[in-house]
């Protein structure tokens, strides 16, 4: 294989530019001036999927697929394959498939169909009724292989895998043909006839296109298409006991289904040929009727931090390293939607990357960028605690209760406000008190004066300090005139600002704290990933947040000030105990963080 070079981007500027450009873009607008897919029609078409694909004119419309295998959940690289395919449809006017590449029943099931079916649809898309299943051509691959037989281009070889491997050849090796190869085409189609009655068991026959065992590209050296597998499919039962390659399979399910771009990533690049060469002859055939799709290959979503790979998000799954494919930290859809990344940002961040063929990784502090441009406009303000010190006002009454007027967002008036209950003992940040201030800290010290955010400037008046020397009351007085919004507010200056929670009224929940998942950059490069992962990428911490969101629902998405984005996660013991998932910072502190430790 060709090492590709890796580059490490921070931003994409011209994408940014010009969102939505891309040469996938170009080519399709060069094939509608040309009139390249017009008179598709392809009467062999079967039925059941005529009448589905017929809901859209073929003539006018560009129509791509999404075509995942149902053998896990999706992931963000997917993401960037559904945004390019479903928004090419709808720029077009086009229409994109949902195909499940069903073809391997060893490792695919209903529950992964499901799944993904929600994901497509939670990042807002819609297939209509242009679902389909690889499952659903099996006969007529089938037939199609029967007269790749009958036409001297298929035979049936009986040597076993290794033996397959080691004729192969290599890139600087020719390979040999198998003595099978000169089967005639009578014992070809008598044993790939049984094959499919389930007369001879895994492994002692495959199926193989007749192409050229000495061709520079090894996927033209005649390539398996069919093997026996005696398991049940998820779609299609016990029925079949021989089942197609993926090669054979893609390129004629989009044939089938008229697709016009076929676009999928660069590691398809050398299986290009292959997809021609099998539409080709199924054209001279009689069985196909150009125009036939044409593949396209872009490169695939990499991501710092993070594995972007069905089969590694399986071992972390299967062997307990997180909680489930929706745990918050999985680069998972389902991940994401659990850990507060509203889907908007996921198709800003793919429109922000853009579609192009040079392979990089990107930097997760642009996905997470994106996420918090989304959040920032569509998040309500809340208060919460996440490191409680208990601070007394000494000079407000014992039994006082009044209310602070606190807006729910900055920039948008007309999300209103709420109350906050304001109390002679409440919660402040630890972080917010220190002893001796180092220069430039305007919080909280003796002597100094912040304003309690929309209430009172308070003034620290001393403190006490636990066991090992560790401040853990904090006494201030109040200046009843500076209230928020009264008229004498403004008389007191002061620089820090901080936030506040009524000791009395304070509601106690958990919170989740996520750090990236692998401790490298590129994980997908290590041998054993598991040693970098990261050990701390999940804290657990016993936080307070403001009595407003007592009402809040599973999936309600708020700001707590200075904290960052947060997604009420579960309600627990009889609603009396919260959990929030932080999303993420208020800013990017993740590379300082890493310096600090
Ligand atoms: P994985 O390696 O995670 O198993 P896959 O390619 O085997 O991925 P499929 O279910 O076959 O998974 O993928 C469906 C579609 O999504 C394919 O067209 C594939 O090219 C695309 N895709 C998968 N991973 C990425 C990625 N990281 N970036 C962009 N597209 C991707
Ligand atoms: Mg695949």
């Amino acid at each position: 294989m060709i090492k590709k070079k890796k580059i490490v981007i921070k931003s994409t500027s011209e994408d940014k530019n010009q969102p939505g450009i891309n040469f996938i873009r170009n080519i399709i607008d060069q094939d509608l001036n040309n009139n390249a897919f017009d008179g598709r029609k392809w009467s062999g078409r079967p039925k059941p999927f005529r009448d589905q694909c017929d809901a859209k004119p073929d003539t006018t419309s560009v129509r791509t697929r999404f075509p995942p295998e149902p053998n896990g959940y999706l992931h963000l690289g997917h993401a960037k394959s559904i945004c390019l395919n479903f928004g090419i449809a709808k720029d077009y006017d086009g229409a994109c498939h949902l195909r499940f590449d069903d073809t391997n029943p060893v490792t695919e099931n209903e529950e992964y169909v499901q799944a993904i079916k929600e994901s497509v649809k939670w990042l807002g898309f819609d297939w209509e009724e242009l679902m389909f299943f690889s499952s659903d051509y099996f006969e007529y691959l089938y037939d199609f292989a029967l007269e790749f037989i009958k036409k001297g281009d298929a035979y049936v070889d009986s040597l076993d895998s290794d033996e397959i491997r080691r004729c192969r050849g290599t890139l600087t090796e020719k390979g040999i043909d198998s003595p099978f190869r000169i089967r005639s085409v009578k014992e070809n189609l008598e044993i790939f006839e049984n094959m499919r009655l389930g007369k001879f068991k895994e492994g002692s026959h495959v199926l193989r296109l007749k192409i050229d065992m000495e061709a520079p590209n090894l996927n033209l050296r005649d390539p398996v298409i069919y093997r026996i597998l005696h398991k049940t499919h998820h779609k299609t039962g016990r029925r079949w006991c021989i089942y197609p390659m993926y090669d054979y399979t893609h390129c004629i399910s989009d044939a089938l289904e008229n697709i016009t771009h076929s676009l999928c990533t660069l590691e398809f690049e050398d299986h290009r040929v292959l997809y021609d060469w099998i539409l080709n002859k199924l054209m001279k055939y009689g069985i196909l009727k150009a125009p036939v799709p044409r593949q396209y290959e872009f490169s695939r979503l990499n991501l710092s931090h993070v594995v972007l790979s069905k089969r590694k998000l399986i071992q972390l799954v299967e062997e307990g390293h997180v909680d489930g494919w929706d745990d918050p930290r999985m680069p998972t859809l389902v991940g994401a939607k659990r850990r507060g990344y509203p889907s908007s940002g996921i198709k800003k961040f793919c429109d922000r990357i853009g579609i192009s063929k040079s392979d990089s990784i990107i930097d997760y502090t642009i996905f997470e960028d994106c996420a918090r441009e989304e959040l920032n406009d569509s998040c309500q303000r809340r208060f919460a605690i996440l490191d409680p010190l208990k601070l007394v006002i000494e000079n407000y009454p014992n039994n006082s209760i009044e209310h602070c007027i606190a807006g729910n967002h900055p920039k948008l008036p007309q999300l209103g406000t709420r109350e906050i209950p304001f109390t002679k003992e409440i919660w402040i940040e630890k972080s917010d008190f220190v002893i001796t201030p180092p220069k430039g800290f305007f919080r909280l010290y003796p002597g100094n004066k912040v304003r309690l955010r929309f209430g009172y400037v308070i003034e620290c008046l001393g403190y006490d300090v636990d066991e090992v020397g560790k401040p853990n009351t904090i006494y201030c007085r109040y200046f009843s005139e500076s209230k928020s919004g009264s008229l004498k507010s403004n008389y007191h200056k002061v620089k820090g600002n901080i936030h506040w929670l009524s000791m009395q009224h304070a509601i106690p929940c958990t919170i989740n704290l996520f750090d990236r998942l692998f401790l490298s950059a590129d994980p997908s490069k290590i041998e054993n990933l598991l040693e970098h992962l990261n050990p701390h990428s999940k804290k657990t911490t016993k936080a307070f947040i403001e009595p407003s969101l007592k009402s809040a629902q599973i999936g309600d998405q708020f700001q707590f000030e200075r904290h960052g984005y947060f997604i009420l996660d579960a309600i627990n013991d009889n609603k009396n105990s919260f959990v929030f998932n932080r999303t993420v910072t208020l800013r990017d502190t993740w590379a300082k963080d890493r310096k600090r430790k």
